[in-house]
């Protein structure tokens, strides 16, 4: 078995008990490494960059899984709307009415999160909570056919301190169940997921409710 394979394999072991699937994070990885956890049974990747996706999409089996996870322009929209499964990291109305059009010319329906900013640092992109409730409660929204909201996304401070880390994935947790109370009557608006935790923190993340652990170095080795 690769370094890969057991990684993965040790990986889902430790999420067997938990609500969390493993999206494994591909950025700056070569083909081969994605062929290798492809041939050990993960079949959800997730990119940030969209040049980088569409180059793997097109040389790889087609049954996988893409999630974008990075930050996203509304011009590059239209490179993944054909195959794109889910994006985790929409921050604005007018980007996620941008992925409507995209996928309605696709003849799709593309699953979306709303990036919540939860980190104790200015450097990260997401939503405020009232933000994203704006959103949500917009009428735009409702016009929209071709996108399905699915839930929320959030990236934890990058410290050691991992009593901060686990209360900004509980207060995730807590708007994400607040939003699913809230929300609970729109057609496009399927609330079911909850993106959060990393290499470094996705046992806790998992612990607090989430149902997709995004990890890259945990299984293909640090980034150069
Ligand atoms: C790179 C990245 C990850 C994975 O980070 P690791 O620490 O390597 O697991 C997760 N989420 C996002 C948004 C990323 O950009």
């Amino acid at each position: 078995m690769t370094h890969i394979a057991a990684n993965i394999a040790h990986i889902n072991q430790q999420l067997a008990s938990t609500n969390a699937r493993l999206v494994a994070v591909t950025k700056t990885k070569p083909v081969e490494d994605l062929i290798a956890a492809y041939e050990a049974g993960c079949t959800t990747f997730g990119e940030n960059k969209v040049q980088e996706m569409l180059a793997k999409w097109e040389v790889l089996p087609k049954d996988i899984a893409w999630h974008l996870i990075g930050h996203l322009q509304s011009n590059k929209v239209k490179y993944i709307a054909p195959f794109v499964q889910m994006i985790h990291s929409v921050d604005s109305l007018r980007l996620l009415q941008e992925i409507d059009k995209q996928a309605a010319k696709n003849e799709r329906v593309i699953d979306c999160l709303l990036q919540i900013f939860i980190a104790q640092e200015e450097t990260k992109f997401g939503l405020l909570p009232e933000e994203a409730q704006a959103i949500l409660a917009s009428e735009e929204l409702q016009k929209l056919r071709h996108i399905r909201l699915v839930g929320l996304m959030g990236m934890a401070s990058n410290t050691d301190n991992l009593a901060q880390v686990r209360q900004e994935f509980k207060d995730l947790k807590s708007l994400f169940d607040t939003f699913a109370l809230q929300f609970n009557n729109l057609p496009n608006v399927v609330w079911k997921e909850l993106s959060m935790g990393m290499s470094g923190d996705y046992l806790l993340a998992a612990q607090e409710g989430s149902t997709l652990v995004r990890v890259g170095s945990a299984i293909f080795g640090n980034r150069l």
